[in-house]
């Protein structure tokens, strides 16, 4: 019997084993998770009051097929009762804003009535830009280009400002300036490649049909239109359920037992777990390429190298919870606020949890919950000493944010502070380029790897499933 040993056991990683074990009948998979738990950056935490709090992602999209790949999951691991979806019309969903010293918070575009009027932080309707974009050429060569400039001379310096660049924090963590267009955002890099125009690429792309097999929760998502959901116990429910289902199915899970070494020999491998061993003809990393990096043996050094060549940066989370309604009514129901880089502000944005997923609030009394995200690319920037910033500069630096920018002065009834080491990696200039020169070093030595996570192609959740589940199929299609 043939056997496949997936590395980390994040959502990657589980969604892999999870496909491994569904599709492949008689293959025997084993997944090793170096901490004592699964689920990696999606973890939930339920506090004494009964309030749910993310600690990583807070919240999951519908669309595109990747959308609906998670919500078809969602549904055959028996959590479809579960989810808390809100609706595009929401506008804890649509409502989204930006913080600038000059304006204080302003709402970004959400409906057709902005081309028309003038409002802050644009200095006029953005009818005109959108139509000059239209009609604007599309770029002669193939370099790759910075989300920035990509935006800024399709749609111009306002939107790549106010716009593009705190979405690009709020993402990526990242600067618009230095992640690639191409990496970073392919659908939309694509429409000028194919349409020749950005708005034209959108409003021409048609959603793919629904297809009559698809589950009732995809459905229902549809008919209702369903923007982003989450889970009634956070997140963390469901890798807690695909761990459910993978012991079911006879998948042998090793937790609290980091992989140290993998020493590849001809179409096999030995994957070393501290004293342990194990044997397997394919190896699917789940783990960060950083991680991988440092694992793999002298020979492989050039793909050790290049692994270690995709960056990743460090962010901070508060999540705080207050006793009573504390936002300014005005922007009670939004989904948050996001700050553009070149203002001083040392946050990257606060996300309103409370307004978008009110059934995650204590039962017992009003409350509102808000996660404030920090750092990023500009972590060595929230302290004097970089090396040393800890959870209470953070602290420290997110109440000082809800109070001049919310003007929020009451004390948190409940706060939870961590520093994710590494958490987002960049797809930054040549980043396609780079998992070229990886694909290709893999193929030359016929190296039994595949490599899946948020290191490759796509930082969300949707993504890391869908490419686990492509990369799993693309396997098997071989064996
Ligand atoms: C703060 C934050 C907010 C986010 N918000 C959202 C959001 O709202 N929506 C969204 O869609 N996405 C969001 N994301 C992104 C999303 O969380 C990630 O894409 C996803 O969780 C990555 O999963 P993964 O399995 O690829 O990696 P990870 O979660 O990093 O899992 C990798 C696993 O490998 C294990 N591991 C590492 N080294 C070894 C080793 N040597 N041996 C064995 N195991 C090892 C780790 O312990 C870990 O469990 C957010 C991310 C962060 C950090």
């Amino acid at each position: 019997m043939k056997t496949v040993v997936v590395l980390g056991g994040g959502i990657s990683g589980l969604a892999a084993a999870w496909r491994l074990s569904h599709r492949a009948k008689g293959l025997n998979v084993v997944l090793v998770e170096g901490s004592g738990r699964v689920g990696g950056w999606m973890q939930s935490v339920r506090t004494d009051e009964g309030a749910v709090l993310e600690l990583g992602p807070r919240s999951l999209r519908t669309a595109g097929p990747a959308g609906r790949n998670t919500l078809s999951l969602v549904s055959e691991v028996g959590l479809g009762g579960e989810v808390l979806a809100v609706p595009t019309s929401h506008k804890g969903v649509s409502r989204r804003l930006i913080f600038t010293s000059a304006h204080g918070l302003v709402e970004l575009p959400s409906s057709l009535s902005w081309l028309f009027r003038t409002r802050l932080p644009f200095s006029g309707p953005l009818l005109p830009t959108v139509l000059a974009e239209i009609f604007r050429p599309r770029r002669k060569g193939t370099e790759d280009e910075s989300v920035y400039d990509f935006i800024s001379r399709r749609l111009g310096s306002e939107i790549a400002d106010y716009v593009i660049d705190p979405m690009c924090r709020g993402i990526f963590a990242g600067s618009a300036r230095t992640l690639s267009m191409r990496s970073a955002f392919p659908a939309v890099h694509q429409y000028e490649a194919s349409h020749g125009t950005v708005v034209g690429g959108a409003l021409m792309t048609k959603p793919d049909p629904l297809p009559d097999s698809a589950p009732e929760l995809v459905k229902q998502a549809v008919r209702e239109k369903w923007a982003i959901y989450t889970l009634r116990s956070g997140l963390q429910s469901l890798p807690l359920a695909l761990l459910s289902t993978l012991e079911e199915r006879g998948v042998k899970v090793h937790l609290g037992t980091p992989c140290t070494a993998i020493n590849f020999r001809d179409q096999s491998a030995q994957v070393v777990c501290g004293d342990s061993v194990l044997d397997t003809d394919h190896v699917i990393s789940a783990i960060p390429s950083h991680a991988l990096s440092g694992l793999l043996s002298e020979d492989l050094s050039p793909l050790s190298h290049h692994l270690l060549t995709i960056p990743t940066v460090t962010v901070g989370v508060v999540c705080l919870e207050f006793k009573g309604r504390v936002l300014p009514p005005q922007y009670e129901e939004a989904f948050g606020y996001l700050v553009p880089s070149h203002q001083p502000a040392s946050i990257l944005g606060v996300v309103f949890d409370s307004s978008t997923f009110p059934q995650h609030n204590r039962p017992d009394l009003p409350s509102t919950r808000c996660t404030v995200m920090l750092g990023g690319e500009w972590f060595d920037t929230l302290g004097d000493d970089p090396g040393n910033i800890g959870t209470d500069d953070i602290i420290r630096i997110a109440l000082d944010s809800m109070r001049d920018h919310l003007g929020v002065t009451d004390e948190p009834s409940n706060m939870v502070a961590r520093i994710h080491q590494n958490c987002i990696p960049q797809y930054q200039l040549g980043h396609s380029q780079k998992l070229d020169t990886i694909s290709d070093l893999i193929q030359e030595k016929a190296v039994p790897l595949s490599l899946v996570g948020m290191s490759y192609h796509g930082v969300s959740v949707n993504d890391c499933i869908h490419n686990s589940f492509t990369a799993v199929d693309r396997l098997l299609a071989h064996v």
